[in-house]
């Protein structure tokens, strides 16, 4: 992807501020950063969203979130740690280069997530998850 804005920061053509990388992931600071310490872990090759990720991939993806999510536990002590990720623009994904939000918190911070709980009944639940079976 010649244009992609995160191939073109993990190939160096864009600066970023990086924090860490494996040969699968880099994490870099996020430049529209919501709180200090606001990092982005994204794939070196081009995904476009979680089900582009090989099972390789995703779980090197996890482990560098893990990592740096502790080293800014360490470092800058938030009172709690959001991460976020989307898969596709009614998810709220703006850029189509996988990607994770490590967000340190901190109370008071104004970060909101609208969370509408429906709790649907037990059958529904059963059948949704007989949906989601049968594709595994
Ligand atoms: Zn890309």
């Amino acid at each position: 992807m010649d244009d992609c804005v995160f191939c073109r920061i993990v190939r160096g053509e864009i600066p970023s501020t990086r924090v860490w990388e494996d040969d699968l992931t880099v994490a870099f600071m996020d430049i529209g950063s919501v709180n200090p310490g606001h990092l982005l872990v994204a794939t070196k090759a081009h995904a476009e969203n979680l089900y582009g990720l090989d099972d390789g991939t995703a779980a090197a993806v996890m482990r560098s979130v893990a990592r740096v999510g502790r080293a800014v536990q360490s470092a800058l002590s938030p009172d709690g740690l959001s991460l976020y990720q989307a898969n596709g623009a009614a998810a709220g994904q703006t850029v189509f280069h996988f990607h994770v939000h490590v967000l340190p918190r901190w109370k008071g911070d104004a970060m909101d997530l609208v969370w509408p709980v429906r709790n649907p009944g037990r059958q529904e639940l059963e059948e949704t998850a007989a949906r989601i079976r049968a594709a595994l």
